[in-house]
């Protein structure tokens, strides 16, 4: 039987057909004059589909008190449902095409059986979930110690924070000496020293850092200048009329950093199968994902001091972790800021002062 690039959705996929460069009639969607393949040849990618589910045990995957026909689902929908692999126009075709390829990988197999996600036990929680709790923990409970000690509480803490240490060393970003940075400051300043960061008494809570702890807020002016210029503006929120000014910054030595401005999504589940431990990889890769978002959510000015507790636990462990800094995405504009821990790693180079002609709005309505 075979198939063509057009039962699949999913890039990768599509790709391996059209390596086979081979034109013909497609058995399952019944398209024609396209790039087809012999199904059985596919199969092979589909071991991670194994790795990924299981099949339903009371016990294993699922509490002895969950019922069975709402805790399971049908294997292709639950490995479709997530990603979208099938193209969807004929979906009666495509179970076909999709059971196919799973007989032809392993015939030993009941696939028609209920199916859940494979993790190793029912207590299992996925670090979002354990990130979550904690952050919850630190923000309601007890900012210092989360954790009760012995309890099962604080075994769910070392483990996500063994996987955000994981996170942050796959994130790592090294600048070289004489990095370009720029740091805006509201006013009319002369002095180079005027643009560093204030003294601890009256340095204010920011996403990075609580309040008394000095750092450098500082944006990347290694790409786009235009664009660094705007972000390091929009970062003080200058009001309209007002003078800003901008200080070059170059950084005097080889920094490391954790880099949370972007990362590699796992976009097809077939890149997973280059992994020994699939799910872990996927887990991982889901809790950088939210990292990177929750920093460049764009948060209100009354809810700040609550809501950067999280973000600024994050920042204290890369500290911890003898980084430099960390990046992220700016929430307002399209640059991207370091925060620098120790400000002797810059040299202040000079002052250019700007004044705020008028400010763009960009707005979108509320629908109820
Ligand atoms: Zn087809």
């Amino acid at each position: 039987m075979y198939c063509c690039e057009n039962c699949f959705k999913d890039d990768f996929l599509i790709e391996v057909v059209e390596s086979y460069d081979e034109i013909g009639k497609c058995d399952y969607c019944n398209s024609e004059q396209v790039f087809i393949v012999d199904m059985n040849e596919l199969s092979q990618y589909f071991g991670i589909v194994k790795k990924l589910y299981k099949p339903l045990m009371i016990g294993e995957n699922i509490t002895p008190d969950d019922n069975i026909l709402h805790a399971g689902e049908k294997l292709f929908d639950l490995f479709n449902d997530s990603w979208e692999v099938f193209y969807g126009f004929d979906p009666d075709a495509e179970e076909e095409l999709f059971y196919d390829l799973m007989n032809s990988l392993d015939s030993t197999e009941d696939y028609q059986q209920l199916y859940a996600k494979g993790q190793d036990d029912y207590y299992h929680r996925d670090s979002v979930d354990l990130w979550n709790s904690l952050s919850q923990k630190l923000t309601k409970q007890n900012r210092f110690f989360p954790g009760r000690q012995g309890q099962h509480g604080q075994e769910e803490i070392d483990n996500i924070i063994d996987i955000t240490k994981s996170v942050f060393y796959q994130q790592e970003f090294k600048i070289k000496k004489g990095y370009k940075l720029l740091r805006a400051r509201i006013g009319e300043f002369y002095n180079l020293d005027e643009l560093s960061s204030p003294p601890e008494n009256i340095i204010s809570v920011g996403r990075a850092n609580p309040v008394g702890i000095r750092m450098l807020y500082c944006v990347s002016n290694e790409e786009d200048k235009e664009i660094a210029l705007e972000t390091a503006i929009a970062e003080v929120r200058a009001p309209a009329s007002s003078t800003v000014t901008v200080a070059d910054i170059r950084t005097n030595k080889d920094l490391t950093f954790v880099n949370l401005s972007d990362f590699e999504r796992i976009e097809s589940v077939f890149e997973l199968n280059q992994y020994a431990d699939p799910i872990a990889e996927l887990d991982r890769n889901q809790l950088t994902s939210h990292y990177v978002s929750s920093l460049s959510k764009p948060i209100l000015e009354d809810t700040a001091q609550i809501e950067y507790i999280s973000t600024q636990y994050l920042t204290a462990l890369a500290e911890h972790l003898n980084f430099d800094g960390i990046m992220f995405r700016s929430s307002i504009a399209k640059g991207i800021n370091f925060v620098i821990f120790d400000e002797q790693n810059c040299d202040f180079w000079k002052l250019n002062r700007y004044k705020i002609e008028g400010l763009k709005y960009s707005i979108r309505e509320l629908k109820l």
